[in-house]
Protein backbone atom coordinates (compact mmCIF):
# COMPACT_ATOMS: atom_id res chain seq x y z
CA UNK A 1 0.00 0.00 0.00
CA UNK A 2 2.40 2.36 1.42
CA UNK A 3 4.69 1.49 -2.41
CA UNK A 4 1.99 2.13 -4.59
CA UNK A 5 1.09 5.72 -2.88
CA UNK A 6 4.82 6.47 -3.24
CA UNK A 7 4.61 5.03 -6.86
CA UNK A 8 1.71 7.30 -7.63
CA UNK A 9 3.51 10.27 -6.14
CA UNK A 10 6.22 9.55 -8.05
CA UNK A 11 3.95 9.30 -11.24
CA UNK A 12 1.63 12.51 -10.48
CA UNK A 13 5.30 14.55 -9.60
CA UNK A 14 6.57 13.11 -13.06
CA UNK A 15 3.58 13.95 -15.14
CA UNK A 16 3.49 17.14 -13.50
CA UNK A 17 7.32 18.16 -14.28
CA UNK A 18 6.82 16.97 -17.77
CA UNK A 19 4.17 18.94 -18.54
CA UNK A 20 5.23 21.72 -16.70
CA UNK A 21 8.65 21.96 -18.70
CA UNK A 22 9.60 21.82 -21.92
CA UNK A 23 9.93 18.48 -21.96
CA UNK A 24 6.93 17.36 -24.11
CA UNK A 25 7.09 19.04 -27.49
CA UNK A 26 3.95 18.60 -29.66
CA UNK A 27 5.48 17.61 -32.39
CA UNK A 28 8.82 16.09 -33.24
CA UNK A 29 11.08 16.27 -36.76
CA UNK A 30 11.66 12.09 -37.44
CA UNK A 31 13.20 10.65 -40.31
CA UNK A 32 12.20 14.48 -42.56
CA UNK A 33 8.50 14.03 -41.24
CA UNK A 34 6.92 16.01 -38.24
CA UNK A 35 5.47 13.29 -36.07
CA UNK A 36 2.25 14.51 -33.38
CA UNK A 37 3.92 13.44 -30.17
CA UNK A 38 0.65 13.85 -28.47
CA UNK A 39 -0.46 10.03 -30.39
CA UNK A 40 0.66 8.25 -27.71
CA UNK A 41 -0.23 9.74 -24.59
CA UNK A 42 -3.79 10.24 -26.29
CA UNK A 43 -4.13 6.80 -27.30
CA UNK A 44 -6.52 4.26 -25.36
CA UNK A 45 -3.67 1.89 -24.46
CA UNK A 46 -2.30 4.81 -22.28
CA UNK A 47 -5.50 6.24 -20.28
CA UNK A 48 -6.15 2.35 -19.86
CA UNK A 49 -2.19 1.78 -18.56
CA UNK A 50 -3.19 4.25 -16.10
CA UNK A 51 -6.28 3.34 -15.42
CA UNK A 52 -4.73 -0.09 -14.42
CA UNK A 53 -2.13 1.55 -12.62
CA UNK A 54 -4.39 3.53 -10.51
CA UNK A 55 -7.04 0.22 -9.59
CA UNK A 56 -3.03 -1.50 -9.05
CA UNK A 57 -3.52 -4.20 -11.64
CA UNK A 58 0.47 -3.88 -12.24
CA UNK A 59 0.12 -6.58 -15.09
CA UNK A 60 -2.50 -4.92 -17.30
CA UNK A 61 -1.06 -1.21 -16.92
CA UNK A 62 2.13 -2.84 -18.06
CA UNK A 63 0.49 -4.77 -21.14
CA UNK A 64 -0.98 -1.28 -22.46
CA UNK A 65 1.79 0.94 -21.49
CA UNK A 66 4.01 -1.31 -23.49
CA UNK A 67 1.15 -1.12 -26.50
CA UNK A 68 0.97 3.22 -25.62
CA UNK A 69 5.11 3.09 -26.01
CA UNK A 70 5.13 1.27 -29.37
CA UNK A 71 2.90 3.75 -31.08
CA UNK A 72 6.00 6.33 -30.33
CA UNK A 73 9.19 5.10 -28.81
CA UNK A 74 10.45 8.29 -27.54
CA UNK A 75 7.76 8.59 -25.27
CA UNK A 76 10.08 9.19 -22.69
CA UNK A 77 7.65 9.80 -19.55
CA UNK A 78 5.97 6.06 -20.96
CA UNK A 79 9.18 4.37 -20.74
CA UNK A 80 9.83 6.17 -17.09
CA UNK A 81 6.38 4.80 -15.89
CA UNK A 82 6.96 1.05 -17.34
CA UNK A 83 10.54 1.13 -15.39
CA UNK A 84 8.96 2.09 -12.40
CA UNK A 85 6.23 -0.54 -12.83
CA UNK A 86 8.90 -3.70 -13.42
CA UNK A 87 10.49 -2.21 -9.87
CA UNK A 88 7.20 -2.09 -8.30
CA UNK A 89 6.69 -5.92 -9.69
CA UNK A 90 10.23 -6.70 -8.12
CA UNK A 91 11.99 -7.23 -11.61
CA UNK A 92 14.89 -4.24 -10.58
CA UNK A 93 17.34 -5.58 -12.91
CA UNK A 94 14.73 -4.71 -15.88
CA UNK A 95 13.92 -1.44 -14.32
CA UNK A 96 17.63 -0.74 -13.77
CA UNK A 97 18.52 -1.40 -17.19
CA UNK A 98 15.33 0.56 -18.35
CA UNK A 99 16.01 3.71 -16.71
CA UNK A 100 20.21 3.67 -17.61
CA UNK A 101 18.97 3.48 -21.31
CA UNK A 102 16.88 6.20 -21.21
CA UNK A 103 19.60 8.16 -19.82
CA UNK A 104 21.42 7.60 -22.49
CA UNK A 105 19.68 9.41 -24.87
CA UNK A 106 21.04 12.44 -26.67
CA UNK A 107 19.56 16.21 -25.48
CA UNK A 108 17.70 15.34 -22.57
CA UNK A 109 16.79 18.49 -20.41
CA UNK A 110 17.78 19.10 -17.02
CA UNK A 111 14.27 18.13 -15.44
CA UNK A 112 14.12 14.73 -17.78
CA UNK A 113 17.87 13.81 -16.67
CA UNK A 114 16.87 14.39 -12.76
CA UNK A 115 13.34 12.82 -12.93
CA UNK A 116 15.39 9.58 -15.01
CA UNK A 117 18.07 9.58 -11.95
CA UNK A 118 15.54 9.78 -9.69
CA UNK A 119 13.69 6.23 -10.80
CA UNK A 120 17.02 4.75 -11.33
CA UNK A 121 17.90 5.87 -7.96
CA UNK A 122 14.96 4.57 -6.82
CA UNK A 123 15.56 1.21 -8.18
CA UNK A 124 18.67 1.12 -6.70
CA UNK A 125 17.38 1.61 -2.93
CA UNK A 126 14.49 -1.37 -4.13
CA UNK A 127 17.33 -3.61 -5.26
CA UNK A 128 19.55 -3.06 -2.22
CA UNK A 129 22.18 -0.88 -4.15
CA UNK A 130 23.25 1.36 -0.94
CA UNK A 131 25.89 3.14 -2.38
CA UNK A 132 24.96 3.67 -6.07
CA UNK A 133 21.45 4.61 -4.39
CA UNK A 134 23.47 7.68 -2.92
CA UNK A 135 25.28 8.26 -5.36
CA UNK A 136 21.86 8.33 -7.30
CA UNK A 137 19.75 10.79 -5.20
CA UNK A 138 23.15 13.23 -4.73
CA UNK A 139 23.15 13.11 -8.83
CA UNK A 140 19.29 13.67 -9.11
CA UNK A 141 20.21 17.01 -6.38
CA UNK A 142 23.21 18.34 -9.01
CA UNK A 143 20.14 18.66 -11.31
CA UNK A 144 17.49 19.83 -8.91
CA UNK A 145 18.84 20.80 -5.83
CA UNK A 146 15.39 21.47 -3.91
CA UNK A 147 14.25 18.05 -5.03
CA UNK A 148 12.45 17.19 -1.77
CA UNK A 149 11.61 13.24 -2.53
CA UNK A 150 15.13 13.00 -3.43
CA UNK A 151 16.17 14.35 0.08
CA UNK A 152 13.64 12.49 2.09
CA UNK A 153 15.21 9.02 0.30
CA UNK A 154 19.01 10.26 1.18
CA UNK A 155 17.47 11.18 4.70
CA UNK A 156 16.21 7.55 5.04
CA UNK A 157 19.22 5.84 3.22
CA UNK A 158 21.75 7.95 6.11
CA UNK A 159 19.25 7.00 8.75
CA UNK A 160 19.08 3.11 8.08
CA UNK A 161 22.76 3.28 8.47
CA UNK A 162 22.95 5.17 11.79
CA UNK A 163 24.62 7.85 9.85
CA UNK A 164 23.07 10.59 11.90
CA UNK A 165 25.08 13.70 10.63
CA UNK A 166 24.41 13.43 7.33
CA UNK A 167 20.84 12.37 8.11
CA UNK A 168 20.15 15.45 10.37
CA UNK A 169 21.60 17.83 7.66
CA UNK A 170 19.52 16.10 5.09
CA UNK A 171 16.62 17.33 7.82
CA UNK A 172 17.70 20.45 8.07
CA UNK A 173 17.64 21.54 4.18
CA UNK A 174 13.86 19.68 3.72
CA UNK A 175 12.96 22.09 6.84
CA UNK A 176 14.97 25.00 4.74
CA UNK A 177 12.28 24.06 2.15
CA UNK A 178 8.95 23.50 4.01
CA UNK A 179 6.31 25.77 4.03
CA UNK A 180 6.28 27.25 7.31
CA UNK A 181 3.24 25.70 8.52
CA UNK A 182 5.41 22.48 8.73
CA UNK A 183 7.98 24.17 10.91
CA UNK A 184 6.68 22.40 14.00
CA UNK A 185 6.95 18.40 12.23
CA UNK A 186 10.59 19.35 10.79
CA UNK A 187 11.74 20.61 14.32
CA UNK A 188 10.10 17.38 15.85
CA UNK A 189 12.64 14.86 13.60
CA UNK A 190 15.29 17.18 14.25
CA UNK A 191 14.66 16.67 17.67
CA UNK A 192 15.01 12.94 17.09
CA UNK A 193 17.85 13.44 14.78
CA UNK A 194 19.95 15.34 17.85
CA UNK A 195 18.57 12.67 20.48
CA UNK A 196 20.47 9.64 18.03
CA UNK A 197 23.87 12.26 17.71
CA UNK A 198 23.87 12.77 21.76
CA UNK A 199 23.69 8.86 22.21
CA UNK A 200 26.06 8.22 19.90
CA UNK A 201 28.31 11.25 22.16
CA UNK A 202 27.40 9.24 25.19
CA UNK A 203 28.61 6.34 23.73
CA UNK A 204 32.30 7.88 23.21
CA UNK A 205 32.07 8.96 26.55
CA UNK A 206 31.73 13.01 25.56
CA UNK A 207 29.23 13.99 28.04
CA UNK A 208 29.75 17.72 27.34
CA UNK A 209 28.59 16.78 23.25
CA UNK A 210 26.19 14.51 24.37
CA UNK A 211 24.10 17.35 26.79
CA UNK A 212 24.33 19.71 24.61
CA UNK A 213 22.65 17.96 21.85
CA UNK A 214 20.04 16.32 24.37
CA UNK A 215 19.12 19.65 25.10
CA UNK A 216 19.23 21.33 21.77
CA UNK A 217 16.61 18.22 21.46
CA UNK A 218 14.55 19.59 23.79
CA UNK A 219 14.27 23.21 22.69
CA UNK A 220 13.73 22.21 19.07
CA UNK A 221 10.51 20.01 20.67
CA UNK A 222 9.47 20.05 24.12
CA UNK A 223 7.59 16.75 23.82
CA UNK A 224 11.60 15.11 22.40
CA UNK A 225 10.73 12.53 25.26
CA UNK A 226 13.86 10.23 24.90
CA UNK A 227 16.10 13.39 25.22
CA UNK A 228 14.75 14.01 28.37
CA UNK A 229 15.60 10.40 29.39
CA UNK A 230 18.78 10.56 27.67
CA UNK A 231 19.73 13.97 29.53
CA UNK A 232 18.71 12.36 32.81
CA UNK A 233 21.14 9.41 31.78
CA UNK A 234 24.00 11.56 31.72
CA UNK A 235 23.75 13.77 34.03
CA UNK A 236 23.39 10.91 36.47
CA UNK A 237 26.77 8.91 35.31
CA UNK A 238 28.69 12.31 36.13
CA UNK A 239 27.06 12.21 39.69
CA UNK A 240 24.69 15.28 39.13
CA UNK A 241 21.92 13.09 40.31
CA UNK A 242 19.66 16.13 41.07
CA UNK A 243 19.92 17.34 37.53
CA UNK A 244 19.04 13.87 36.51
CA UNK A 245 16.15 13.84 38.76
CA UNK A 246 15.04 17.35 37.36
CA UNK A 247 15.08 16.08 33.78
CA UNK A 248 12.88 12.71 34.42
CA UNK A 249 10.88 15.07 36.22
CA UNK A 250 9.99 17.73 33.47
CA UNK A 251 9.44 14.62 30.52
CA UNK A 252 6.98 13.48 33.77
CA UNK A 253 5.29 17.13 33.51
CA UNK A 254 5.33 17.18 29.53
CA UNK A 255 3.50 14.05 29.49
CA UNK A 256 2.60 12.11 32.25
CA UNK A 257 1.59 9.28 29.73
CA UNK A 258 5.10 8.42 29.46
CA UNK A 259 6.33 8.56 32.55
CA UNK A 260 6.86 4.78 33.36
CA UNK A 261 9.91 5.20 30.40
CA UNK A 262 12.07 6.79 33.73
CA UNK A 263 9.83 4.98 36.85
CA UNK A 264 12.83 2.33 37.32
CA UNK A 265 15.56 5.34 36.87
CA UNK A 266 13.78 7.78 39.26
CA UNK A 267 13.20 4.58 41.91
CA UNK A 268 17.12 3.42 41.87
CA UNK A 269 18.19 7.11 42.17
CA UNK A 270 15.48 7.69 45.36
CA UNK A 271 16.85 4.31 46.56
CA UNK A 272 20.51 5.59 46.30
CA UNK A 273 19.73 8.79 47.75
CA UNK A 274 17.79 6.97 50.67
CA UNK A 275 15.01 9.06 49.56
CA UNK A 276 12.02 6.37 50.48
CA UNK A 277 9.04 8.81 49.51
CA UNK A 278 9.85 10.41 46.41
CA UNK A 279 9.05 7.47 44.55
CA UNK A 280 5.80 6.51 45.91
CA UNK A 281 4.50 9.65 45.97
CA UNK A 282 5.54 10.51 42.17
CA UNK A 283 3.09 7.06 41.40
CA UNK A 284 -0.08 8.47 43.58
CA UNK A 285 0.16 11.86 41.75
CA UNK A 286 0.30 10.43 38.80
CA UNK A 287 -2.87 8.38 39.46
CA UNK A 288 -4.58 11.16 41.25
CA UNK A 289 -3.71 13.32 38.04
CA UNK A 290 -5.19 9.78 35.97
CA UNK A 291 -7.34 7.61 37.23
CA UNK A 292 -6.97 5.17 34.60
CA UNK A 293 -3.22 5.23 34.71
CA UNK A 294 -2.46 1.72 34.85
CA UNK A 295 1.53 1.59 35.28
CA UNK A 296 1.57 3.97 37.76
CA UNK A 297 -0.19 1.59 40.13
CA UNK A 298 2.40 -1.24 38.64
CA UNK A 299 5.17 0.66 39.13
CA UNK A 300 3.49 1.35 43.10
CA UNK A 301 2.35 -2.34 43.16
CA UNK A 302 5.71 -3.65 42.31
CA UNK A 303 7.57 -0.74 44.46
CA UNK A 304 5.44 -2.30 47.79
CA UNK A 305 6.04 -5.93 47.43
CA UNK A 306 9.79 -5.02 46.97
CA UNK A 307 9.33 -3.27 50.23
CA UNK A 308 7.76 -6.22 52.12
CA UNK A 309 4.30 -4.96 51.53
CA UNK A 310 2.70 -7.65 49.41
CA UNK A 311 -0.94 -7.31 50.93
CA UNK A 312 -0.96 -3.45 49.83
CA UNK A 313 0.91 -3.94 46.67
CA UNK A 314 -1.94 -6.47 45.52
CA UNK A 315 -5.04 -4.04 46.20
CA UNK A 316 -3.00 -1.57 43.38
CA UNK A 317 -1.87 -4.60 41.29
CA UNK A 318 -5.66 -5.22 41.02
CA UNK A 319 -6.77 -2.04 40.11
CA UNK A 320 -4.61 -1.74 37.56
CA UNK A 321 -5.49 -4.99 36.11
CA UNK A 322 -9.30 -3.43 36.28
CA UNK A 323 -7.59 -0.40 33.74
CA UNK A 324 -5.59 -3.32 31.64
CA UNK A 325 -6.34 -6.90 32.30
CA UNK A 326 -3.84 -8.16 29.50
CA UNK A 327 -0.67 -6.31 30.18
CA UNK A 328 1.75 -9.70 31.21
CA UNK A 329 3.47 -7.40 33.00
CA UNK A 330 0.97 -6.54 35.23
CA UNK A 331 0.09 -10.36 35.85
CA UNK A 332 4.01 -11.31 36.44
CA UNK A 333 4.29 -8.80 39.21
CA UNK A 334 0.45 -10.60 40.60
CA UNK A 335 1.99 -14.03 40.92
CA UNK A 336 4.99 -12.91 43.15
CA UNK A 337 2.79 -11.15 45.53
CA UNK A 338 0.47 -14.03 45.23
CA UNK A 339 2.91 -15.99 46.84
CA UNK A 340 4.47 -13.69 48.74
CA UNK A 341 0.68 -13.70 50.74
CA UNK A 342 1.10 -17.24 50.50
CA UNK A 343 -2.20 -17.41 48.23
CA UNK A 344 -4.03 -16.24 50.47
CA UNK A 345 -7.70 -17.53 48.82
CA UNK A 346 -9.88 -14.29 49.01
CA UNK A 347 -7.30 -12.57 47.16
CA UNK A 348 -6.97 -15.46 44.58
CA UNK A 349 -10.28 -15.58 44.06
CA UNK A 350 -10.47 -11.95 42.98
CA UNK A 351 -7.82 -12.36 40.68
CA UNK A 352 -9.56 -15.13 39.20
CA UNK A 353 -12.77 -12.67 38.86
CA UNK A 354 -10.30 -10.21 36.84
CA UNK A 355 -8.33 -12.26 34.71
CA UNK A 356 -11.43 -14.39 33.42
CA UNK A 357 -11.78 -12.27 30.28
CA UNK A 358 -7.79 -11.50 29.61
CA UNK A 359 -5.95 -12.33 26.91
CA UNK A 360 -1.73 -11.96 28.00
CA UNK A 361 0.07 -10.19 25.36
CA UNK A 362 3.37 -8.76 25.59
CA UNK A 363 3.34 -7.13 22.25
CA UNK A 364 0.86 -4.03 22.59
CA UNK A 365 2.69 -1.35 20.25
CA UNK A 366 1.95 -0.71 16.88
CA UNK A 367 3.48 1.49 14.09
CA UNK A 368 0.76 3.74 12.79
CA UNK A 369 2.21 3.76 9.10
CA UNK A 370 2.91 -0.07 8.31
CA UNK A 371 1.36 -2.04 11.42
CA UNK A 372 5.04 -3.20 12.45
CA UNK A 373 4.63 -4.95 15.74
CA UNK A 374 6.86 -4.28 19.20
CA UNK A 375 7.08 -4.93 22.46
CA UNK A 376 8.38 -2.00 23.41
CA UNK A 377 8.08 1.69 22.52
CA UNK A 378 10.35 2.83 20.03
CA UNK A 379 11.05 5.41 18.74
CA UNK A 380 11.67 5.44 14.79
CA UNK A 381 10.05 2.92 13.10
CA UNK A 382 12.66 -0.20 11.66
CA UNK A 383 10.57 -1.48 9.01
CA UNK A 384 9.27 1.78 7.40
CA UNK A 385 11.89 4.15 9.36
CA UNK A 386 9.45 6.66 10.03
CA UNK A 387 9.43 8.62 13.32
CA UNK A 388 7.05 8.31 16.20
CA UNK A 389 4.49 6.42 14.65
CA UNK A 390 3.96 3.92 17.77
CA UNK A 391 0.73 3.54 19.54
CA UNK A 392 -0.35 0.84 22.08
CA UNK A 393 -3.14 -1.07 21.07
CA UNK A 394 -5.15 -2.14 23.72
CA UNK A 395 -8.15 -5.26 24.18
CA UNK A 396 -10.80 -3.15 25.38
CA UNK A 397 -10.55 -3.30 29.51
CA UNK A 398 -12.73 -5.55 31.13
CA UNK A 399 -14.43 -3.25 33.38
CA UNK A 400 -14.49 0.09 31.51
CA UNK A 401 -15.07 0.48 28.14
CA UNK A 402 -13.60 3.53 27.17
CA UNK A 403 -10.27 4.00 28.90
CA UNK A 404 -8.25 3.39 25.88
CA UNK A 405 -5.51 5.53 26.38
CA UNK A 406 -3.73 4.66 23.13
ZN1 LIG B 1 6.39 1.49 10.53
Amino acid sequence: MVGSLVLLAVLVALLAGLAAGKAWERYKLREGRWIDRRKARESPHYILGLNFLVSNQLDLAIEELTTAAGIDADALEIHLILGNLYREKGQVTRAIRMHQQLLRRPKLTKLEHAYIQLCLALDFRRGGFVDRALDAFTEVLRFDADNTYALLNLEKLHEEQHQWEEAHAIRRRLAALADPGQEQKHKAILAFLETQLGQQSLQREEHAAAVARFESAVDLDARAIPAYVSLGDVRRKEGRVDEAIAAWERLIAIAPERAYLVFDRVEAVSREQGDAERFPALCRQLITANPVDWRARLALGRHLAREGRPSEALDLLFDSLVHNPHAMEIHQVVWRALAAVTFDAARVRRYMELTREAVFYLDPHVCMRCRYRSTELLWQCPQCHEWNTFVEERITAAEEGEDDDA
